[in-house]
């Protein structure tokens, strides 16, 4: 579980089957809930639980539950135990309730909104205010995604993915925006595509992990 106080720990729940109601809702994935927890030297035992919140919309979307289990996994792998995560769980409970209940938003947009921002909450935000080289800051610009720096096109060199401008104000939006004005950016199709494309493949470059969830959600777009 992710927690505002004690970032991602991992909790028993002895009597989850005997759970009934609000009470097994609130242990279940997804769930948003007050806890009670029991702690015997590292190990966290789940002693009351009511749920505040279960976005149970998302079980009626594959797509939308896909990404859900998605953003989970990004905070358990990157979540740390013990130290403050509320904002992280402020961008997922956001997100969360986005995803459930705000179909006029594109799922692929609010993906790459929690890919981007986690990224930059979680100690990788990027520097993109302008060329790393010259400081150009209004030319077509190219991303080095394993830097986190960006480069006008006379300073980029092979392996920069091209950024749209539209892509790039996006990208500045998503990072350093107060949370809650994360989701008040419009670009069309195209753009949003390119735009989830390089949230997807930065977070990747900085994180070293097979997402299972990722793999998942993007296997319901094949055929
Ligand atoms: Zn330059």
């Amino acid at each position: 579980m992710l927690t505002a106080d004690h970032g991602v720990i991992r909790a028993f729940v002895k009597k989850a089957r005997r759970l009934k109601g609000t009470s097994a809702a609130a242990t279940q994935l997804l769930g948003y809930s007050q806890l009670s927890l029991f702690r015997n030297r590292d190990t966290y035992t789940v002693d009351e639980a009511e749920a505040v919140d279960i976005f149970f919309e998302l079980r009626n979307d594959i797509e939308r539950l896909s990404l859900a289990q998605y953003f989970c996994e990004i905070c358990s792998v990157l979540g740390t135990e013990g130290s403050s995560a509320a904002d992280e769980l402020r961008l997922i409970l956001n997100c969360l309730h986005m995803l459930a209940r705000n179909h006029n938003l594109p799922p692929v947009m609010i993906k790459a909104i929690f890919e981007m921002r986690m990224a930059a909450i979680s100690g990788f935000m990027p520097e993109l205010h302008g060329c790393l080289r010259c400081e150009d800051t209004e030319g077509e610009m190219f991303f080095n995604l394993n830097e986190g720096v960006i480069f006008c096109g006379k300073c980029a060199k092979n392996g920069c993915k091209p950024l749209p401008k539209g892509v790039l104000a996006a990208l500045r939006h998503i990072c350093s925006c107060p949370l809650e004005r994360v989701f008040s950016f419009t670009l069309p199709d195209e753009g949003l595509r390119i735009l989830s494309e390089i949230t997807e493949q930065y977070l990747m470059a900085q994180v070293d992990h097979d997402f299972t969830a990722l793999a998942f959600y993007k296997s319901l777009f094949e055929f």
